[in-house]
């Protein structure tokens, strides 16, 4: 099969990681569910994302059997995997490691959704998974746990997960997470802040979810 549109979709994406400076060097990874789960396309581990080509891409199937490719694909494939496997919603996940968000994730203290896009587009507080080594399978189940029904998850002394309904949200969950994650470090400086109700988070995300945007009003 040729998939084409989505490898191209994947290599974007991963010269975008770089440009938003929300990984460096050849860190993170990418992935997306391909319709009627015939596979994963994932990202090849510890390569340049300015030199990823089509053929470097790898498709999986669920369980992780090598579908088509000849790279190896990301050490954290079982990440991507696991989560496929327990969020039918989710078709794309960026894993990055980006400084602000991971400063919060190396003291273990969630990023609170502060302001309003984080909210609508997160669903809530970024928690921070139970720490495992990267690769790992146990890394997977802390992550799946720690996300919950949620959009973006920090992973312990690592990084930023972010999924979406296609592969632009979830990378606007990892943008957006590192953003508000700048916002709180900031805003702790200046004074104590002020958080935003539950029912309010509830509010911002249903607003996303069903009028923002150019969706018919009904
Ligand atoms: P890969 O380059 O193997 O995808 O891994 C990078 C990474 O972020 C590991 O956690
Ligand atoms: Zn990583």
């Amino acid at each position: 099969m040729n998939w084409r549109v989505y490898k191209e979709e994947l290599i974007h994406t991963g010269k975008e990681l770089v440009d938003l400076g929300l990984v460096a060097a050849t860190w993170g990874n990418i992935s997306i569910r391909l319709p009627k789960n015939q596979g994963v396309l994932i990202t090849p581990s510890g390569m340049d994302y300015y030199n990823i080509n089509p053929e470097d891409l790898v498709v999986l199937d669920l369980q992780g059997k090598v579908l088509e490719g000849e790279r190896k694909p990301s050490s954290e494939k079982l990440l991507h995997l696991t989560i496929y496997r327990h969020r039918p919603d989710v078709q794309a996940v960026v894993h990055t490691h980006s400084p602000y968000a991971t400063a919060y994730a190396v003291v273990r203290k969630p990023i609170p959704a502060l302001v309003e896009d984080l909210a609508q587009i997160v669903g809530g507080d970024v928690d921070v998974a139970l720490y495992a080594s990267p690769g790992t399978q146990e890394l997977a189940d802390h992550a799946v746990n720690a996300l919950a029904g949620k959009m973006g998850v920090l992973l312990a002394n690592h990084g930023v997960i972010g999924v979406g309904r296609d592969i632009t949200e979830a990378l606007r969950v990892c943008q957006l997470i590192e953003k508000t994650a700048q916002i709180g470090i900031m805003a702790k400086m200046l004074g104590e802040p002020v958080l935003l109700s539950d029912n309010e988070k509830r509010i911002m995300r249903q607003a996303y979810l069903f009028h923002y945007g150019q969706k018919e009003e009904k």
